[in-house]
This record gives C-alpha cells, structure tokens and sequence, in this order.
C-alpha cells in the first residue's frame, strides 16, 4: 500500500508555495555585504595564500638553493627549478652553500595557491604574500620568472652575485649571525657592478628598495626566453 502523503495542516499546505519567498523578503532588512572592489580593496587574512616570493639573507645572497623539492611536492606542475653551482673563482656566489636557484618559474596558469610546495622548501627560501591580484590578458605574462619572484633589497642587503659574509659558513646564515651586508662585500658589488647605479644588477634584481607586491606591480620580465610551456 502506497503511503500517504503527510498534511502540515491547512495554513501550512497554504503558504507552502510561497514559503522560499520568505527568505527573500527578509534579506531585503539585512545588512548589505557588497564589496567596491577594485576601488576599495579589503585586507586579506595574514596567512592568505597569495603570490609567491623567493627570500633573501640579510646580506642580500639567495635562500633558495635550487633543491627542487618545491617543484616536487607541487601537485599541479607548477614549478620549474633549475639549480646550478656556486663559483666563487668565477663570480657567481648567489647563495650561501654549494648551489642555487640558476632558473626558477611559477606557472599561476596552473597554480592552486594550496601552499604544499612552501611547506617542503628546507630553507624557507618560497613564502607566499598577500598579493592576489594574477589576473592577465596573455598567457606568457602568468609564468613568473625568478626576477619577479625575487624579493625586493631591504636595507643592508647587496644583490647578488657576490661573495660570502667572511668567516662565515653556510650554517652561520641559517643560524642567523649574519644581519647585513658588510663594508667588503659592499666594496666587492661596487668594482664587479658598475652598472649599479642604474638601478638593476647583471642578474636583473631590482635595486632600489621597491616592493613590486606592494605596490601592486609586476616587475617586468627581461625575455620569455626557457619559459616552459
Ligand atoms: S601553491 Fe600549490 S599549486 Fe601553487 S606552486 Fe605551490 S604547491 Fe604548486
Ligand atoms: S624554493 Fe626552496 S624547495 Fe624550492 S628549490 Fe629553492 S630551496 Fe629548494
């Protein structure tokens, strides 16, 4: 036998067409929630996922020591890294230790900002900021190269290459006794970049203490040269 439907009563089964109209009715007496953006920005969470950023020591040498574990670890494909040597005898000291980044990409095509691959990075080298604003018009300008990851010089920091802190060993900088660049390393940038003074080093890092996420600016990238596609 067939059950029977189940009567509310007579008001019940007479509003009950009507019923979903309540919700409406009663949202017009809510608070409006809506957000002007882009004109008024809100501030985002303090740990927000949000554009990545590539560390520096103190002195201005790169944390990041071309591992790759980051790009393991990332469950979209999204990085690319390439390390390379350390050479003091040729001038290429970018990082303290033995290797370094030499190539380092972020595809925001492909990014889930799930912030796994900041996780396994040993040397706190990837963090990620509170930028979000990746939207672009062109698919090569979502790629990010190492000297847009790059963060930005602070003060008492030189861009790299350049040697290490004297008497200093790798450990020394993780161990945080290094706390700026000293007056051999800065005479050492100022006779192997010159071209200092114009606001970019040979490597491309910017000089002057700008904050492209701050600003809400993408540093511009010299060539889309070895971009992985
Ligand atoms: S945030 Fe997640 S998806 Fe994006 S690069 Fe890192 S590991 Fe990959
Ligand atoms: S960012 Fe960290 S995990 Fe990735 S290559 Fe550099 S040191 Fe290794």
């Amino acid at each position: 036998m067939a059950d029977k439907k189940k009567s509310g009563g007579f008001f019940s089964d007479l509003f009950a067409p009507v019923a979903g109209f309540g919700v409406t009715f009663a949202s017009q007496f809510k608070k409006q929630y809506t957000e002007e953006y882009p004109e008024e920005k809100r501030p985002t969470a303090p740990r927000f996922h949000g554009r990545h950023q590539l560390n520096r020591h103190p002195d201005g040498l790169e944390k990041c020591v071309g591992c790759e574990l980051c790009a393991w670890a990332c469950p979209a494909d999204a990085i690319f890294v390439e390390g390379a040597n350390n050479d003091d005898a040729a001038d290429q000291r970018f990082s303290p230790g033995e290797r370094y980044g030499r190539v380092y990409q972020i595809n925001y095509l492909r990014c889930i900002f799930c912030g796994l691959c900041i996780e396994a990075c040993p040397t706190r080298a990837l963090t990620m900021t509170n930028f979000y604003e990746l939207a672009d018009y062109r698919r090569e300008d979502l790629i990010f190269t190492k000297e847009q990851l790059l963060a930005p010089l602070q003060e008492g920091m030189l861009p790299a290459p350049h040697p290490m802190v004297a008497g200093m060993e790798e450990r020394d900088y993780y161990q945080g006794k290094v706390a700026k660049a000293t007056p051999e390393q800065e005479q050492w940038v100022r006779e192997h970049a010159p071209d200092i003074e114009d606001g970019m080093t040979p490597s491309g890092d910017p000089v002057l203490a700008t904050d492209p996420v701050a600003h809400g600016q993408q540093a511009t990238r010299p060539s889309t040269e070895g971009v992985r596609r």
